[in-house]
């Protein structure tokens, strides 16, 4: 069996590492990019959101380095993402793939003997703790990373030894190698020389998961926040939402989604499906220690659209930027919206008292089919 997945930021280094330990050979889809997206766009419906036309694109890439059997989470749900799989297979079948769609719609029992088939659980198990160790990890590095990103001297040296860091992380085959890359990755950007950090704001990124753990199809907005001398927070990554699951993070309501479900309630009765609700609690939640926060929105995405009306009326006062993307948005559009958002934080944080409430609806930044 030659499995894949539509591919997501950095976290294939996290796959790998489950299928380290599997019978399956695994096929790792390429980086998302402007070819993923064009097969996507090209093959999906008009008014699929965004999400789904780079994984559809993504599964393409896939099936054309061999694989035979694509994993796609989905199963029911308040938003588009339940049924994204069954529409994704029914295309690539008219494309003429032949494949096996695994889900939990499968059930979960099924789903398990299909990835697990003719593999171990003693060797399983501990590979599936270790791969969760390195997801951690990934969940770590770019802590540091935001903080010297914001006042290097050249532009562009910590996001090298970021990425020059995965391979070293894909490698590791131990806890102490899990460590010493850790360990090395610190120190690299402990020596970074860099400026004073008067200036700095906090930016907190949230919105539609996908979007904004996709660098291509968020048009790398971190990077481009900090080189306006932006140190940016995102509590989002799936680190965060796999520890969801962990019974004592359930038993005492602990993490971060939780907690945005409990500031958000003010505002919201109902769950509004996707990432909606924590869309609006991490506004909430963080008004007094950021800055501003960008809102990033899948074009069409009923979650993000409801979250971003209620954000613009709660009592708790902080800037955001709703940016809205699909598969016309112009990366220049993205970064003119950015450079001004910035600008008038950093006014805001001059005169205090002045126009405090803002909230700057992005608009589509419509452009070049092209991210460059
Ligand atoms: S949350 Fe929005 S963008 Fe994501 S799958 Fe649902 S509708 Fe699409």
């Amino acid at each position: 069996m030659r499995v894949s997945f539509p591919t997501m930021g950095d976290y294939w280094v996290f796959t790998k590492a489950i299928f380290d330990k599997l019978a399956s050979e695994l096929v790792v889809p390429p980086p998302v990019s402007q070819r993923t997206l064009t097969l996507g766009v090209k093959y999906s419906p008009e008014g699929a959101c965004l999400p789904f036309k780079i994984t559809l694109g993504s599964m393409i890439e896939a099936l054309e380095l061999g694989a035979d059997t694509i994993i796609m989470p989905g199963n029911y749900g308040p938003c588009r993402f339940g049924y994204y799989h069954r529409l994704q297979e029914e295309i690539l079948r008219d494309l003429g793939y032949k494949f096996q769609m695994i889900n939990e719609s499968m059930g979960i029992r099924r789903m398990a003997a299909s990835i697990f088939k003719g593999s171990r659980l003693s060797e399983f198990l501990p590979g599936l703790i270790f791969s969760l160790a390195k997801l951690k990890l990934l969940d770590e590095l770019p802590h540091t990373l935001y903080r010297i990103r914001a006042i290097e001297q050249e532009v562009g040296s910590a996001t090298r030894i970021y990425k020059d860091t995965l391979k070293p992380l894909d490698k590791a085959k131990s806890y102490r190698e899990l460590r010493q890359v850790k360990k090395e990755y610190l120190k690299k950007l402990g020596s970074i020389p860099t400026r004073s950090s008067d200036g700095v704001v906090k930016v907190g990124i949230t919105g539609e998961i996908y979007v904004v753990l996709e660098p291509f199809a968020n048009m790398e907005i971190e990077i481009e926040l900090g080189k306006l001398g932006v140190e940016v927070r995102r509590p989002i990554s799936l680190w965060e939402f796999v520890s969801n699951f962990n019974p004592l993070v359930i038993a005492f309501g602990l993490g971060e989604r939780r907690r945005c479900y409990r500031a958000a309630r003010p505002y919201l009765s109902c769950h509004i499906g996707g990432d909606g609700w924590q869309s609006v609690g991490e506004k909430v939640l963080h008004a007094k220690d950021w800055h501003g926060m960008v809102h990033l929105e899948p074009f069409g995405c009923l979650p993000e659209t409801v979250a971003r009306n209620i954000m613009s009326k709660t009592k708790e006062e902080l800037p955001v930027l709703n940016l809205i993307y699909d598969e016309h948005t112009g990366k220049a559009g993205v970064i003119s919206r950015l450079e001004a958002f910035v600008d008038m934080i950093r006014r805001q944080k001059r005169k205090p008292a002045e126009g405090k409430r803002s909230n700057l609806t992005g608009g589509r930044a419509h452009g070049s089919l092209s991210r460059h």
